[in-house]
């Protein structure tokens, strides 16, 4: 498998650090050696998960002669956060197609965190109602600017494809080579999982070097089985596009989806206390909608012993605190003397 075969741009903070987690780890009284691989400093927008995938699709883009790109996700979406940031430094127009996926209708919600943000990075924003087609809407919009003379490239929501998920097989690489280099054997690796591609990215990556390194998506969004069958399906489609067809095995996915609590974007008790949990032990930020979800599901797992005793696990931040503005009043007024 050699990357390089493929088109890419350069423009993440590569390679992010792998910290260890030793405060999180004494309040948890865990015998197990907590890591986190801090994808949320890729640098681009503040950073996240997307940048990796973003790397290999606006390559395509440019490769086929795109000056648009079109993309969707849910109105708080780092995605399009993402999205709009990299479209501008390359000088594309960028239309972002934000789905109404919680229903909230705070100004904070609708205005801050990743809304301000694409705003002011200058994205172009239209608003659908939950429950939207939004690849139709994608293709939609896409014939709208080729008839007014536009070449739109799509990105599709999370830039979960083959192509988005190469950064991901590329993170699985570099975290192997971080590992090998401190002689660190990494027993688990963990993250929120959503739209799919960064766990099929690094599922595929894994398999493909022979790590044997286990991965645990704690899922946001999708019931287990779904959640599952969409990952294992862009997998298998991601290593046939690097010429390894069945390189993935239908038991090497693996999802948990008993965090996601009532939807969707909405945080439970436990997603709250474990961005208080972060902030308070590592002085790390995690986000309302996916981090914190995934951390809840890691907290809770070392608690009950899933992973064993002694084992180096490693959770990678995907990003999102760029999210945690708009998410202001879940978190109450502060106590001030
Ligand atoms: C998109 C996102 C995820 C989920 O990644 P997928 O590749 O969509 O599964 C996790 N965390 C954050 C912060 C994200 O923005």
């Amino acid at each position: 498998m050699h990357l390089s075969r493929y088109p890419r741009l350069h423009f993440a903070h590569l390679p992010t650090p792998l910290e260890p987690m030793e405060r999180l780890a004494a309040e948890l009284g865990t015998t197990n050696k907590l890591w986190i691989k801090r994808d949320d400093c890729t640098g681009l927008a503040g950073g996240g998960n997307k940048t990796r995938k973003l790397e290999f699709l606006l390559a395509d883009a440019l490769h086929n002669k795109a000056d648009t790109v079109i993309t969707q996700g849910a109105t708080q979406s780092n995605h399009a956060r993402q999205t709009a940031a990299i479209a501008t430094k390359l000088g594309l127009q960028c239309h972002l197609l934000l789905e109404d996926r919680t229903g909230s209708d705070t100004i904070d919600y609708n205005a801050n965190g990743n809304v301000l943000l694409d705003q002011l990075y200058g994205a172009h924003l239209s608003k659908f109602p939950g429950g939207t087609d939004m690849n139709q809407a994608m293709e939609d919009k896409a014939a709208e600017l080729r008839s007014d003379g536009a070449k739109p490239y799509i990105i599709p929501g999370g830039g979960s494809n083959p192509i988005g998920a190469l950064g991901y097989v590329n993170c699985a690489q570099e975290l192997l080579y971080q590992a090998n280099s401190q002689s660190l054997r990494i027993d688990c690796v963990v993250h929120a999982t959503g739209s799919a591609g960064t766990q099929a990215g690094l599922v595929t990556g894994f398999c493909a070097s022979g790590s044997q390194i286990p991965v645990l998506g704690i899922g946001v969004r999708a019931a287990k089985a779904a959640q599952e069958e969409n990952v294992f399906a862009l997998a298998q489609r991601t290593a046939d596009y690097l010429g390894l067809p069945g390189a993935v095995k239908r038991e090497d996915v693996v999802a948990n989806c008993d965090y996601v609590g009532e939807a969707y974007g909405l945080p439970t008790q436990g997603t709250l206390d474990a961005i208080r949990t972060l902030a308070r032990t590592e002085s790390i930020l995690l986000d309302p909608v996916y981090s914190a979800k995934g951390m809840d599901g890691f907290i809770n797992l070392i608690k009950e012993n899933y992973f064993g005793e002694n084992k180096n696990i490693v959770f990678i931040h995907t990003g999102g605190a760029q999210a945690l503005f708009a998410y202001r009043e879940d978190f109450g007024y502060p106590e001030v003397a």
